[in-house]
């Protein structure tokens, strides 16, 4: 008899999401993940005192706790959370601001965005309408050939301008590809971002990582952190087991594997197919701390911005280390429902080009960062206020922090543009979860989760 049911390889949203599903129905099942804590892309750490959460911006697919049938409360019966014991703090309004002072603002009330298109652009409302009633018709679950979106929004909507604006947050909230997208991964990013909205946790990112933590032990689940998989054994062509960094052999019935195409093509010692699989949008972002009492001097109107100052919005990995032209600038306390602390924190982030990041010496590498981080403050100062003089702390990471602290090829933190949707891959009872399947940010990788364990582990494993 194996070790376990189930062995789960990261303990980043989807695989805790997973654990929990497969525990819940008394599955014997262990999650290894080589960090010291749990997270991946969506976890946190201290400096100086302070806590930085490295992944979150906001959380999409808000739902109030009486919407039965909303994706968000589906996925917490899944994993029997109570929306008592996770409380959740709605935007305040975010804004989509392009040059020549364009804006569009939209919040968890969908009729805002509407209302704002209608009188902003009103030789377009009628298109947008139109465009309303494809996107509700229209499954984006079941498998179909790609569509590209620039096309079918270009049947809609005759203004490149409100095209960009509406791709801008969609894009570089869930978008592997460059410059235009499957336009099922647009339904669902127009669903889960304009017509439900954001929020986050009332509390810290940590505190909900323990609560799915908890979650997992309290329904018999194992995780081992600093257990890094060095490769899968294999028998007769089956995933037997995992072979850890100290050579620590486990066996087991089955795997999901939740870091991504490459890496998981590595541990089963085939190529990993690095041409196909790894993604091209990677970011830098820089965090930083000011006191309370510099929010005078910083426009905080919106609790997300998302900005461009090019003549078009291009989503692609630009030229130089860093595009600025374009990025985000997020308020990640300003949330209704949650107090003003002594410090409050403002976060930026911009896409970047992984090869050159990764290419320059330890020299160039703090030079570039400086340089970088210069020309984004300044940028961005146009919009928000001068913030720089008040800064008391900050810390920026880069496509290669990315890569380091994850297994994502490349720093692309929505991985593969080329998704394995079904999660199959060439080793029969070995799965793949969460970026890589196609679900993308934080709500989207536990649905990968707990869909690949209810379509695939729940059935194969009679436990
Ligand atoms: C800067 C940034 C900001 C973001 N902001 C948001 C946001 O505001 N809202 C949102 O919804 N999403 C956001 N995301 C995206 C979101 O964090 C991810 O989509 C989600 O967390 C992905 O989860 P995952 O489980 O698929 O992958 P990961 O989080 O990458 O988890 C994989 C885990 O596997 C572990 N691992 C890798 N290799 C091995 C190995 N060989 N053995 C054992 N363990 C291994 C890794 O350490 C990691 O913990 C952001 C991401 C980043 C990087």
């Amino acid at each position: 008899m194996a070790d376990y049911s189930l062995i789960i390889i990261g303990g980043g949203l989807s695989g805790l999401a997973a654990g929990i599903r497969f525990a819940r129905f008394g599955g014997s099942v262990l999650i290894l993940e080589k960090h010291a804590i749990p997270g991946g892309l969506n976890s946190y750490y201290y400096r100086k005192g302070f806590l930085l959460e490295t992944g979150l911006h906001a959380m999409t697919n808000f739902a109030g706790p009486g919407e039965k049938r909303a994706p968000l409360n589906r996925l917490f019966r899944q994993l029997k959370l109570s929306r008592q014991e996770f409380v959740t703090r709605e935007q305040y309004s975010s804004l989509i601001y392009f040059q020549g002072n364009n804006t569009l603002s939209f919040s968890n009330d969908f009729a805002l965005l509407r209302e704002e298109i209608a009188c902003r652009f009103p030789g377009e409302r009628d298109g947008f309408e139109k465009l309303l009633a494809i996107v509700d018709a229209y499954d984006p679950f079941t498998p179909k050939k790609w569509v590209s979106t620039r096309t079918v929004l270009g049947r809609y909507l005759h203004d490149p301008l409100l095209t960009d604006m509406l791709l801008l947050p969609l894009m570089v909230y869930g978008n592997s590809e460059e410059h235009d997208m499957d336009f099922s991964q647009f339904v669902i990013m127009f669903r889960s971002i304009y017509q439900e909205g954001f929020f986050r946790p009332g509390a810290t990112m940590k505190d909900f990582l323990s609560l799915l933590v908890d979650k997992f032990i309290s329904f018999g689940g194992e995780i081992r952190y600093n257990s890094k998989v060095e490769s899968v054994a294999l028998r007769d062509g089956k995933a037997c087991g995992v072979v850890l960094a100290g050579g620590e052999t486990i066996s087991c019935d089955a795997v999901v594997s939740t870091i991504g195409a490459p890496g998981t093509f590595e541990l089963l010692a085939l190529p990993r197919q690095e041409e196909k699989y790894a993604g091209r949008m990677s970011f830098v972002e820089s965090i930083y701390i000011l006191p309370r009492q510099a929010r005078e001097t910083v426009r905080i109107d919106n609790t997300i911005i998302f900005y461009c100052l090019a003549d078009r919005f291009d989503y692609g990995r630009p030229r130089e280390a860093v595009d600025p032209s374009w990025g985000v600038i997020c308020f990640p306390e300003h949330f209704v429902g949650i107090p003003p602390a002594d410090y409050f924190q403002i976060r930026i982030t911009h896409a970047a080009n992984y090869d050159l990041w990764k290419k320059a010496s330890a020299l160039d590498y703090k030079a570039m960062k400086e340089e970088w981080g210069a020309k984004s403050r300044r940028i961005t100062s146009k919009i928000i206020g001068n913030y720089q003089q008040n800064i008391v702390y900050e810390d920026s990471f880069t496509p290669v922090t990315i890569e380091k602290y994850t297994a994502k090829a490349q720093g692309a933190v929505y991985g593969s543009p080329v998704k394995v949707k079904d999660g199959i891959t060439p080793c029969g009872n070995l799965f793949i979860a969460g970026t890589d399947q196609g679900f993308l940010g934080i709500v989207g990788a536990m649905l990968s989760g707990v869909s690949i364990v209810n379509q695939h582990i729940l059935k194969a494993i009679d436990h």
